[in-house]
């Protein structure tokens, strides 16, 4: 997966019905006409739905991800699943500290990470979600907080190869305003920088998210220090996806 392939990861969020699920992953999978993708695909459904994702994807160049997971093992805690579960559900890849989970249910950064390294300890992958405010980007202090939600949602056990970072503006995420080529750039110079420092090297994998659409994904992967992206709403719809996973080849 840590390929020089860029990575496109698509977040359903709490959208649709399995039979949505499966008519766009059976709409995706036709797409891939040649079993090497030039691209890693990652979709995250809703747990309801991720059984027949699993069981579609199986054996495809579409790994399946689940959108959250407890900090926790196993136990007493109502409405949760563990990484473990995800796993043996069939997930390789967790997105962790999603701005909307930060925002609403109140995740802290400590709480990404112990949610982080739930997910390592599972084997699986965590996308560890960070990214700033409009007054914290409008107020100059948006490499500041991209440092310390960096520093703080860092699971023990991080290396650059066994997580991937999502930096996605919270004023960027459903908005339809996308950050510009200079604000991508200067924020994820600043996490490779904070990465050199907390994990002895920058070549971390950043994905970009925010409002990213078949019609801006070219100039998003122009970008070099893009390894892929995070894609909320335009991941519901197979055709607009597929353009975004195209404009990175
Ligand atoms: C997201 O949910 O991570 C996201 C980036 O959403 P959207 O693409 O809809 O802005």
């Amino acid at each position: 997966m840590f390929s020089n392939k860029k990575i496109i990861a698509g977040n359903w969020k709490m959208n649709g019905s399995r039979m949505e699920a499966a008519a766009l992953v059976d709409a995706l999978l036709d797409k891939f006409a040649e079993p090497e993708a030039k691209f890693n695909m990652i979709i995250c459904p809703p747990v309801t739905m991720v059984a027949e994702v699993a069981a579609m994807v199986d054996g495809s160049p579409i790994a399946m991800g689940v959108q959250n997971a407890s900090h926790k093992e196993s136990g007493a805690y109502t409405g949760e699943i563990s990484a473990a579960m995800a796993k043996d559900a069939g997930a390789r890849f967790v997105i962790v500290g999603h701005s909307e989970r930060r925002a609403m249910y109140g995740e802290t950064s400590e709480i990404v990470s112990a949610k982080a390294e739930a997910v390592l300890g599972a084997g699986l992958t965590p996308i560890i979600c960070i990214g700033e405010t409009m007054e914290e980007k409008d107020s100059g202090s948006a490499s500041a907080v991209i440092e310390e939600q960096f520093r703080k949602s860092m699971p023990a056990g991080a290396t650059v190869k066994n997580i991937i970072i999502a930096s996605e503006p919270v004023w960027a995420i459903g908005t339809g305003k996308v950050a510009t080529i200079t604000d991508i750039i200067e924020i994820h110079t600043k996490i490779r920088e904070v990465a050199s420092s907390v994990l002895g090297s920058p070549d971390v994998s950043i994905l970009y998210g925010g409002s990213v659409k078949g019609s801006n994904a070219k100039e998003i992967f122009a970008i070099k220090d893009v390894d892929g992206v995070l894609v909320g709403g335009a991941s519901l719809k197979a055709d607009e996806f597929w353009e975004i996973a195209m404009a990175s080849i």
